[in-house]
């Protein structure tokens, strides 16, 4: 028997939630985002749950050839670009899109002859301050791009640094839309600027936005990028977290429970030991009292989270035995809600799941 832990990737909530982001941007064309091996969920998984995306976006080379391998045709590509010369003829053999953010890459491109067009993406740095040229040089940069021979499409991409909140008070989308209206003027090609973020606003920012491509990540897993939880946008889990209580204590008043005795009994109660640990991906920081749900039922951890195995307030749990089912997250507990109470954010633990866990396919609602 194989450990009881295991991870459900919910292929059937992954469409659906991809249709969630088609209607949010019904104008623009998809760019699926599927680099960290789509958030924890699999390359392969992905290119069958965003069958219908427009294109896949991703950060990591090996993997865009492996999507070609795997026999996805529509786009692909790199959102970082390429971190060295020798990646261009990758590119060109495998009708890899690009992203340019700096003047070394348009070098690369300058010095190592395609044989074969490619399509990119000129990245502006509107505020982000991360990978971009700032609005007064992105022209310039525009066009010794569009002398490369081998360039065909460029299109227009910037990064929103606060799209899950409408006015931040730092920096608004607004402002950096702005930016980057400023920095295209008059310039040619299509316009790529949306997070999931972004893609949950585009109804209260209309046509200021004018994407002609979104490149939505975690919404199309079910986890979302501000505060407001998965259900009020009307996404699905995508990845159901589960295991099972592998043994019981009874404590009473004064007993510790795990390393460190952080947990201390103030009564008599049922501690479950659940077959789920940090090398599982489980935050270890995740403190007393964050959400698990035992047949059903919600309770707690308690305790501090160790390698292999956790220990869960059995008290409310009525007839809990070795056995009894546990999620951790997914189906019945969003993911976002325990990543809360962790003091991280979803898409940390999505891309944590660590390789030991057993992935398999499953649909909500069922055991899996
Ligand atoms: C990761 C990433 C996205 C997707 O972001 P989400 O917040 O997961 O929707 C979009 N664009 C770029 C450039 C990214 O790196």
């Amino acid at each position: 028997m194989p450990r009881p832990l295991s991870a459900t990737i919910h292929l059937d909530s992954m469409q659906h939630n991809l249709s969630r982001a088609r209607s949010c941007a019904p104008h623009a064309k998809i760019w699926a985002v599927v680099k960290a091996n789509a958030y924890g969920h699999g390359l392969e998984r992905a290119m069958r749950g965003f069958a219908l995306a427009d294109g896949l976006a991703l950060i990591e080379l090996e993997y865009a050839v492996r999507l070609r391998e795997g026999g996805w045709i529509k786009p692909v590509l790199l959102l970082e670009g390429i971190f060295d010369a020798s990646d261009v003829p990758l590119l060109a053999e495998h009708n890899i899109n690009s992203t340019v953010h700096c003047i070394e890459q348009i070098k690369m491109l300058e010095y190592t002859q395609l044989y074969r067009p490619i399509d990119v993406h000129l990245k502006m740095n509107t505020g982000m301050n991360r990978l971009g040229f700032q609005p007064g040089d992105y022209a310039a940069a525009f066009k010794r791009l569009r002398a490369i021979p081998g360039i065909r499409n460029i299109t227009h991409m910037t990064h929103f640094a606060n799209a899950d909140e409408l006015e931040h008070p730092r920096l608004t989308i607004a402002e950096q839309v702005r930016r980057f209206q400023h920095g295209v003027q008059g310039l040619a090609g299509e316009r790529s600027l949306s997070n999931s973020g972004g893609v949950l606003h585009q109804a209260d920012l209309g046509d200021a936005l004018s994407n002609d491509w979104v490149r939505p990540g975690v919404m199309l897993y079910g986890g979302t990028p501000g505060g407001r939880s998965a259900l009020d946008y009307g996404l699905r889990p995508t990845m159901t977290l589960r295991s099972e209580i592998i043994g019981i204590q009874e404590l009473v008043a004064g007993d510790t429970v795990g390393y460190g005795s952080r947990f201390e009994a103030s009564g008599p109660m049922t501690v479950g030991v659940v077959a789920c640990g940090y090398a599982d991906g489980y935050p270890r920081h995740a403190p007393h009292g964050t959400p698990v749900v035992v047949d059903g039922v919600r309770t707690t951890l308690v305790g501090r989270v160790s390698m292999d195995m956790m220990t869960v307030d059995l008290t409310p749990i009525r007839n809990a035995r070795v056995g009894s089912k546990v999620t951790l997250w997914g189906d019945g507990l969003p993911i976002d809600e325990v990543a809360q109470a962790a003091g991280t954010i979803g898409y940390e633990l999505m891309c944590a799941l660590a390789g030991r866990v057993r992935v398999q396919e499953g649909r909500m609602g069922t055991d899996g």
